[in-house]
């Protein structure tokens, strides 16, 4: 039996005269992540996108589910193909959706009909769809305004038959908007703030502050499964490691106590600056929250934006804990989340840290510091290794 993908696109609809660069963008994007899965062949028509498997090798579990978290995509569905002959449809329609007609309790048939030469119009073939499978699964009953299941019987250049669209991931084609440096830290935030940012089309090049030896490797490898569970949705992902530990260690030398977090952060800022310049990213993404923690009141926030470049997003500043939560076990990133190992925002964080910091007093305290000197050489210690769904791919 031939089977085929069927795709329709989500928000791409809105955009006017640009929509086809979008399809465009969505098509590259699909091609390039089930590309592992075998050789298709794709089709753009009204909205929809057609997958076609060249040969039998293909493995369409796999490509379905990779699909599944495709960003741009409203909903999909798997369709069986024939010739458009009625026979045909009639013989394969019950075998086809066998499973889902078992499952459900009511259903309709929806047939479309794109070839107007087919000799029997839409409804003359739903009412003999409908009635072959009310024949075939007794205890199903015709629902026509809420049914478990929408049979679907699309005349084309060939006959489909399809049950329930799934629904897609939803968002925007990853790159549509962008590229954007995401502050990726070991937490249970950050993650989530970068799945949300790449679901808006954003294309993520990673950033992450290291501390050894109060730091550990160890650490250092869970930001790795953290982006690899991130690309499954917003494919890999470029990873640059910062080595932090001087410009730690000479904070706390210093500078006053109750600074140290809210300095640090703003070295933060200029390191991501720099990278994001270098790398064409054009926007800065944390996983802060508003009065989650000390250095992210409103004034704390306002002092790390200071010396940001670029807009920084945030987009679980009106997030509860709850709510991201809900969204890091969606994305598979909790589990690893919550494994305990330090962070280098744990390593130094003082006992009474100012929570309505002044910009000017934060500006005096960090005078004791070579603020470029400390920048260049951090930069120059940069590694960088690529990311994807299966792993670190080189290092
Ligand atoms: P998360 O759960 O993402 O770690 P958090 O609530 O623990 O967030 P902080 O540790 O204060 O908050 O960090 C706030 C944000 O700063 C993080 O969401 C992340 O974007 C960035 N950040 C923190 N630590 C690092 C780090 N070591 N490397 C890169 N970015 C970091
Ligand atoms: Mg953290």
């Amino acid at each position: 039996m031939k089977e085929i993908i069927l795709i329709k696109d989500g928000e791409l609809a809105l955009k006017g005269l640009n929509r086809s660069t979008f399809e465009d963008m969505l098509v590259k994007n699909i091609r390039w992540r089930i590309k592992p899965f075998g050789a298709f062949d794709f089709k753009k028509s009204q909205s929809t996108v057609i997958v076609t498997p060249r040969d039998d090798e293909a493995d369409m579990d796999a490509a379905v589910d990779e699909i599944s978290r495709v960003f741009g995509i409203a909903g999909y569905s798997r369709a069986a193909v024939t010739d458009k002959d009625m026979d045909k449809i009639l013989e394969l329609a019950p075998i086809y959706l066998k499973d889902q007609l078992m499952e459900a309790k009511t259903f309709k048939v929806n047939a479309k009909r794109s070839d107007k030469k087919f000799p029997l119009k839409s409804p003359e073939i739903s009412a003999t769809v409908g009635g072959k499978l009310l024949e075939c699964f007794p205890h199903l009953k015709v629902d026509v305004k809420n049914p478990d299941i929408i049979v679907t019987v699309e005349i084309r250049d060939e006959a489909y038959i399809r049950g329930n669209q799934l629904k897609g991931a939803g968002g925007m084609p990853c790159g549509s908007s962008g590229r954007g440096l995401i502050l990726i830290s070991g937490g249970i935030d950050s993650p989530v703030a970068a799945y949300m940012m790449a679901k808006r089309g954003i294309e993520l090049v990673g950033i992450h502050f290291a501390s050894p030896p109060y730091t550990s490797l160890r650490a250092e490898e869970k930001v790795h499964d953290l982006l690899s569970k991130v690309a499954r949705y917003s494919g890999r992902i470029r990873l640059y490691t910062v080595p932090f530990t001087e410009i730690q260690e000479l904070i706390r030398e210093s500078c006053p106590e109750e600074y140290f977090t809210i300095i640090m952060r703003r070295f933060m800022m200029r390191l991501s600056n720099m990278l994001a310049h270098n790398t064409d990213c054009h926007a800065l993404i944390t996983g802060e929250s508003v009065a989650q923690v000390a250095s992210q009141t409103m004034l704390a926030l306002g002092c790390t934006d200071a010396v940001a470049e670029f807009p920084v997003f945030r987009p679980c500043i009106g997030m509860d804990k709850e709510e991201i939560i809900k969204i890091s076990r969606k994305i598979d990133t909790f589990n690893i989340s919550i494994q305990p190992f330090e962070d280098c925002c744990t390593v130094f964080t003082p006992k009474h840290p100012k929570t309505r910091p002044q910009l000017p007093d934060v500006v005096e305290a960090e005078k004791a510091l070579d603020i470029e000197g400390l920048c260049s050489r951090a930069y120059e210690g940069i590694k960088q290794i690529l990311i994807t769904a299966d792993g670190v791919e080189y290092v």
